[in-house]
């Protein structure tokens, strides 16, 4: 068997004409339908639907060969050797594939309607009983209300799209046409108002997410706008200085309670801010607007919204607080004791006492659980302005004196006595 490179590519069966299937139509109308005018267009839609059969069992591993119709598998390699055993035609995948190209060869799921139109059309005697054949195949290719967007009326019949459903609608009718065909007519219309509805709701849906995107993208963009946080704004830690000043005067025997307040309330509301932020890394996102909370797992992609229009992302809230020493790091029960005590506190001395367990209270903290000392060092820097060691350094360096408030002086040498003995045990391990 000799070679010859692409002899022959497959030639496939042209489309019909809308003007010759309308006179068909027409004719019936009048009724008077010819067998001639029937058979000359079964003819050549049993052609068209044999080549749209034979293309898509080709672009599934079956060409077929255009010489003697054997079937030739290929493994679809752009340069595979297509050979038949039947014949001597040769050529490549390729060159076969380059030939359905531009041919309207769609035929979807329509596999099982064509194959019956190509077995059945010669079983029918009479002229209308294969034009209704006619009429179905025509139309099953029009009207697939259960497949929306799976139209390929164009795989028959010349023209665009649009076109030749319009075709397919206004095609004549009489009332002397073919009374099935009359009948099938109210069915084929029921399957098209069907793909109709299911595509206007398709296209609905569409337009509904489109303006959901729009919105979202617009509240964004009002949040930019507004200067919106990502995330409710933490408030910073307390200055040394003001702390330094409040037992300075304390040592002095000057109680001012304005000042000391002030330091409460800033503790307070860092201590809210630190609660705020600990809750969040555990799904309860606050909203930096209103009072609300949102559920959302910061390590998600997807945009955290608020119902009062606020959006931002786990992203945006994590990059937001990192490096702001904003961790809890298991101070939680002695946090949530000041912000329960505090605000009940009468007097300056209670207050003052309760000021100085709290910022003291990470040395207790690193004495009870000295395998976490480095987080419990960053407890007081959290609440104070400052690296870990220079708040460390700052509260061994308060000032505390005879007239300082009662029990400061005590507590502070408890604190003391315990950091020495950490300090020695930290020597003993390093
Ligand atoms: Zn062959
Ligand atoms: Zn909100």
């Amino acid at each position: 068997m000799s070679l010859h490179p692409d002899l022959t590519a497959p030639e496939w069966a042209q489309r019909l004409r809308q003007t010759d299937i309308r006179k068909l139509y027409e004719q019936d109308a009048s009724g008077r339908v010819e067998d001639a005018a029937v058979n000359a267009i079964g003819t050549r839609l049993l052609a068209r639907c044999g080549s749209l059969l034979a293309a898509d069992a080709a672009v599934r591993g079956k060409a077929e060969c255009p010489q003697c119709g054997c079937v030739i598998k290929h493994d679809s390699r752009g340069d595979e050797q297509l050979v038949c055993s039947g014949c001597s035609w040769a050529g490549t995948w390729g060159a076969y594939r380059q030939s359905l190209k531009g041919q309207n060869l769609r035929l979807g799921n329509l596999r099982p309607v064509v194959e019956h139109f190509v077995g059945h059309f010669a079983h029918f005697r009479t002229a209308r009983e294969r034009l209704i054949q006619i009429d179905f195949l025509l139309h099953q290719f029009q009207s697939r209300g259960d497949h929306p967007g799976e139209v390929f009326a164009t795989s028959l019949l010349e023209g665009k799209e649009e076109d030749v459903e319009q075709f397919l609608e206004t095609l004549e009718y009489g009332e002397r046409s073919t009374s099935e065909l009359v009948r099938m007519r109210a069915h084929y219309r029921e399957g098209l108002s069907q793909r109709e509805t299911v595509r206007k709701k398709e296209k609905e849906k569409a337009r509904q997410i489109r303006r959901d995107q729009k919105e979202m993208i617009r509240r964004r963009a009002d949040a930019v706008k507004a200067d919106g946080p990502p995330a409710p704004v933490p408030t910073p830690r307390v200055p040394q200085k003001v702390i330094a000043r409040l037992y300075y005067l304390d040592a002095k025997g000057i109680y001012d309670e304005d000042l000391l307040d002030e330091v409460g309330c800033h503790l307070l509301a860092r201590i809210e801010s630190i609660m705020v932020v600990t809750r969040t890394t555990h799904g309860q996102v606050k909203c930096p607007l209103c009072p609300k909370v949102v559920e959302a797992n910061l390590l998600s992609e997807g945009p955290i919204a608020c119902d009062c229009g606020w959006v931002s992302t786990g992203f945006a809230i994590r990059e937001f607080y990192k490096g702001r020493r904003l961790t809890a790091g298991g101070m939680e029960p002695y946090y949530e004791e000041f912000l329960s005590s505090f605000p009940h506190a009468c007097g300056y001395r209670a207050k003052m006492v309760l000021v100085d367990q709290l910022i003291h209270r990470f040395h207790d903290f690193m004495a009870q659980r000295e395998d976490v000392m480095t987080r419990s060092r960053a407890g007081a820097a959290n609440l104070i302005e400052g690296k870990a060691w220079e708040v460390n350094d700052f509260l061994d360096g308060l000032t505390y004196d005879d007239n300082s408030t009662a029990g400061l002086a005590a507590v502070r040498q408890v604190w003391r006595n315990r950091l020495g003995r950490d300090r020695q045990e930290d020597g003993n391990v390093g």
